[in-house]
Order: C-alpha cells, then structure tokens, then sequence
C-alpha cells in the first residue's frame, strides 16, 4: 500500500568519485519513495572539510542527474528543512550538543587518547568489553575543574541507556544490541566539530525521515543513533524514531566486498562505457532485490511500481559484471532507434570518433544503426563497429589482418571483387550470392570465404552483418578497398620471396 508519508533520505558525503554501493542506496531510497508518493531528500554530509570536495559534490550530483534519481528537497531543489548541506548547519548541532549536555544525555570526556588505548588494552588482556569504559561519566565538578585547570581538552559523549536496545530491521528482523556492544560515544570533537555520529541523527530527525535505508556496513550505528533520537525526543526535538532498513553487502571478485575503490565499482566507467542509465538502473536494482522470479529486466516506471524494502534480502549481494552489460544491451534493443542513434551519438564525435569529423555521413549512420542497436552491449562500442563508415581507410589491426588473410585468401579476393564488380547493389542478398560463389570457386564455406573481405572492407574480423554494410558502403568503396587489399598482400608476397 502506497504511504505518500514516506521521507526518505540520501546523504551521501562528497568525497571521491560516486561508486556501484552508493547509487545502489540512493536507488533504493529513491524506488522506495516514488513508490510510495513520498518525498526523497538528498542532503550533503560534507562535515569534513579535510576529506569533502566541491568537486566530488558536483559529481554526486550530475550522476544523480544522468540517472535520473531526482529529489523533491535537497541541494538546488531547496524545500523547508534547508540547508541540505550540512556544512551550512553548524550553528544547529552545536545547538543541540549544547541542550545534550545541559540534559546530561551528554557529558564530557577529558580522557587523552593515550589514556584510552591503555586502558582497552588492559580490557582486552582482562577479556572485558574494549568499548569505552564510562570513565567521565559522572565526574564531579571539581574532577571536570581540575581536568580543565590541566589544560586538557574535552570531547563530547553521548551517554548510552543501560537497558539493551532492540529495533526490528526492515531488512534483517529483530535485532539487539546490549550495553556492553555499545559503549558511550563522541558526539563532538574536543576543537568542536560534530561529528557523524550525532549530525546525522539530528539532521534525520529535524527533516522528519520516516525511513532510514542504507548499506548494512552502518548498523552498528543504528542502537547509537536510536539512543540519541530518544534523546532528541525527551527534548522535543524529534517526533519518532525512524524504521531501518540496512541494505546487504555488495561482493565483488572472489567474493570479496566491492570495495569504493575497485575500478568495478566507479560509476563513471559505467557511464563512459555506454551503459544506459535505466540499464544501469535495471542491474543495480537486482543488488538484494528481484522483480520476479522469471524477469529481470525491466523498465524503471516498472521497477518503481513493485518496489518495496520488504523485500529485499538480507544475503550478499555478487556484483556481475557480465549480468550487468546482458541487461544493458536489453535495454539498448528496447530504446526507439531514433532514441538509440541520439544516445550512440557522444561516441561518434571527438574524442571517441578515429575519423575526421567532415567524414562522418548521417545518412549512412542512420542506414546502419538498426543493424548496430541489436548487436551492443554497451554504447561506446558503436566507434569500432562503424568506423569503417567513416574512415578514409579501414583501421589496421594487425591481428585480424593475420587471423584472415591467410593462403588462399588472395585468390578467394580476386573472384569475390569480380563476382561483387557484377552483383546488383540494390539488394544485401545479392552480395551474399557473389560471395558465396566465390568460396564455392575455390573449396569455401561462406563464413570462411567472407573472412578475408571483412577484413579487407572494415579492418576486423567481427563487425556487424556483412553485406548490409557492404551495401551501405557502397559498391566503389567496397571494390577499392578490395584492390587495396590485394595490393598489401602482393606486397606481403614480394617480401616473403625476397
Ligand atoms: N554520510 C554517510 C555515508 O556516506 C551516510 C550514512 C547514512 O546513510 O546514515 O556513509
Ligand atoms: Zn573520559
């Protein structure tokens, strides 16, 4: 059932390049919204000044763009709980820090990180819990002075409740957590900068999120950030604790975890190879979730229509790169081929095109296209197999020209350029006869008599079906690649006899 009261979020922090786990979320977050009615925000979490870039912030959103996740609030878009970038936030969560510490939900810790390490240690070599050990909990106020007469600096705690925690995941179930797995924890840092731990609860509960649905790498920040909305309820600055749902872990190769900086997992490949974004879209959708069990691919309004978080699964995910380009060249076939020829056209311009420009002849390209549009997985291979279109000469590979032109190919190429030289040009059949006949001259199976004329026309030995792009080259350009070809292997032959 549909809940327009849905607020969902994406609070992404700009740091690096935008990756395969990410949009995973922000889809997720977004399917979610769109199929309930609800709204999608997209806040920034750029507390970090160290780490954050204004270019990673403009990447995140351009392929948010390309993708076509749009947001109801958040960055550009405003809405009534801006800003949406939490750098532009500060003076509301050192508000809160504040009220916390006032409340004593929060304290100061004057420990040193010295202090700390050696009392873990200890816990550990003890077989006690490791987790902070609520030292400056309940310091007095001369203790808090003297610490302060020494000059030490004091960093904000949030004082976890005693009782065990327990949350029903929308993902994973019910779950707990006790005490001892969840020690009191810094909030701000001594020189005062909030940290995650407390910008994004608050900021969560200040926007209202119903629905908090993100990778399961941050559950065990979920008893903490629970812990602190009961706070900011008592405080009456949150209404409700949101649900959480934690969204299963995306492997990579050999089973391990796809990790941001596997060039598998950086968007921009993806988008610089080709893939369509509903392709893409399509593919990363099936990370924990499926459509049905005898359909996987799927348009987004359909995705939008069935998606729910109650059924996603909780197991790993595996990333498969080869699913991931079937599903994008499915998506390629559906698209008009009015649609598919403006889509190719980035890769058939500078700096993808090996041809000059003035060369490029639309109405051969449209001629083509059709051919090319059921044979792609990812768009950016349209360049190779229409360069020889384009090109004033094929392109020289070296491996195909081996691969083909072996003995006999020579004479196969005389009779096939005589046979061709007398064909009718108006029809792809045609061309197929005279090829034909000429492997049937000297002992040839078709696919092995169109070899060497492959490679002689287009400079490969795969390519897209063969006589329609003979036809679309055109008899005079066909014929005198041919000759060039014969010429070269003239060459080849002097050369060997020398
Ligand atoms: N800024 C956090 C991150 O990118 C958000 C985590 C969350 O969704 O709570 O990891
Ligand atoms: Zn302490």
């Amino acid at each position: 059932m549909a809940n327009p009261n849905v607020r969902v979020r994406f609070c992404p922090s700009p740091t690096g390049n935008p990756h395969v786990g990410l949009v995973r979320t922000a889809l997720f977050n977004w399917a979610f919204a769109r199929h309930n009615g609800g709204t999608m925000v997209f806040r920034i979490e750029d507390t970090d000044a160290a780490r954050d870039s204004e270019e990673s912030y403009r990447q995140l959103l351009d392929s948010l763009r390309w993708l076509g996740l749009d947001w109801d609030e958040g960055p550009e878009a405003g809405g009534p709980h801006a800003p949406y970038r939490q750098s532009e936030r500060m003076g509301i969560y050192a508000e809160i820090a504040d009220r916390l510490l006032a409340a004593g939900r929060a304290y100061r810790c004057y420990c040193t990180t010295e202090e700390l390490d050696a009392r873990r240690e200890a816990a550990r070599a003890a077989g006690r819990p490791s987790g902070y050990d609520g030292q400056c909990r309940d310091l007095t106020d001369g203790q808090r002075a003297a610490y302060e007469a020494e000059g030490r600096a004091a960093i904000v705690r949030f004082r976890m409740p005693d009782e065990p925690i327990t949350f029903t995941d929308l993902v994973r179930g019910e779950l707990t957590f006790t005490p001892e797995n969840v020690p009191d924890y810094g909030i701000v840092r001594a020189n005062g900068a909030p940290l995650y731990t407390l910008v994004n609860p608050v900021d969560d509960a200040l926007m209202e999120i119903t629905h908090v649905l993100r990778g399961e790498d941050l559950l065990s920040s979920t008893p903490r950030q629970i812990a602190l909305y009961q706070a900011l309820i008592d405080l009456g600055v949150a209404k409700e604790i949101p649900a959480f749902g934690h969204l299963p872990y995306v492997m990579g190769e050999g089973n391990k975890k796809l990790s941001k900086r596997d060039p598998q997992s950086s968007l921009n490949l993806y988008r610089e190879r080709g893939f369509l974004p509903e392709g893409l879209l399509n593919y990363l959708s099936l990370l924990g979730w499926s459509f049905s069990a005898d359909q996987d691919v799927f348009s987004v309004a359909e995705l939008v229509e069935r998606f729910d978080i109650a059924d996603v699964n909780a197991n790993p995910a595996r990333f498969d790169l080869k699913k991931a380009e079937a599903i994008n060249a499915d998506h390629i076939r559906r698209l008009d081929v009015a649609a598919f020829t403006a889509a190719c056209e980035p890769w058939l311009t500078a700096p993808f095109a090996n041809w000059e420009p003035e060369r490029f002849d639309r109405t051969a390209w449209e001629a083509i296209a059709p051919y090319a549009q059921t044979r792609l997985t990812v768009l950016s291979d349209i360049t190779a197999n229409v360069d020889f279109l384009f090109r004033a000469e094929p392109v020289e590979d070296e491996a195909s020209w081996a691969k083909a032109m072996k003995p006999g190919a020579a004479e196969l190429l005389v009779t096939a350029r005589e046979k061709l030289a007398a064909a009718d040009w108006e029809s792809p059949e045609a061309l197929k006869e005279a090829v034909l006949a000429a492997g049937e001259a000297h002992g040839l199976k078709l696919g092995k008599a169109q070899a060497p004329v492959r490679v002689a026309v287009t400079g490969r030995t795969v390519g897209l079906p063969l006589f329609e792009s003979l036809q679309i080259l055109g008899a005079e350009r066909t014929l005198a690649r041919i000759d060039a070809a014969l010429a070269g292997l003239a060459r080849e032959a002097a050369a060997q006899d020398a």
